[in-house]
């Protein structure tokens, strides 16, 4: 069994942005020489998400509306911000749109439904972030 691992850095200019990775995930597929085995994609912060939809502005606009409703920024709403953070929101934000994705790689690709995309979220965003793509199989 082969392994690749990989990290992909991000920084955004906004507190709530959702980036396509997809791309970025081949291309550490194809760094790895496997055709066959598993995909590992994840987070590595704790208000930050990795997460597979599909790449609709419409959709992507809605789950940031959707995101402020449930766990609105609003700083002196939580108890996490008495340690003198700001960002209790986003480690919510973060838990509901989960941690990280496992894709299938078939035939030296990721076996994707037709409207899959790989995402990461950022909720906190204005300072470098990191994303782990481990990669085993054959
Ligand atoms: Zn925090």
């Amino acid at each position: 069994m082969k392994s690749h691992t990989g990290y992909l850095w991000f920084q955004t200019g906004s507190r709530t942005e959702f980036i396509n990775i997809t791309e970025l995930v081949e291309e550490e597929l194809a760094k790895s020489g496997i055709t066959e085995g598993l995909c590992l994609v994840n987070s590595m912060h704790i208000t930050s998400s990795v997460f597979i939809n599909d790449d609709e502005p419409g959709l992507l606009s809605d789950y940031g509306r959707w995101l402020e409703k449930l766990a609105p920024y609003d700083p002196g709403s939580y108890r996490h911000n008495l340690t003198g953070e700001d960002n209790g929101d986003a480690h919510h934000k973060r838990q509901v749109m989960g941690r990280e994705v496992v894709v299938a790689v078939t035939e030296g690709r990721l076996d994707l439904g037709t409207w899959e995309r790989i995402f990461y979220g950022e909720f906190d965003g204005r300072r470098r972030k990191r994303v782990l793509v481990k990669i085993i199989g054959d």
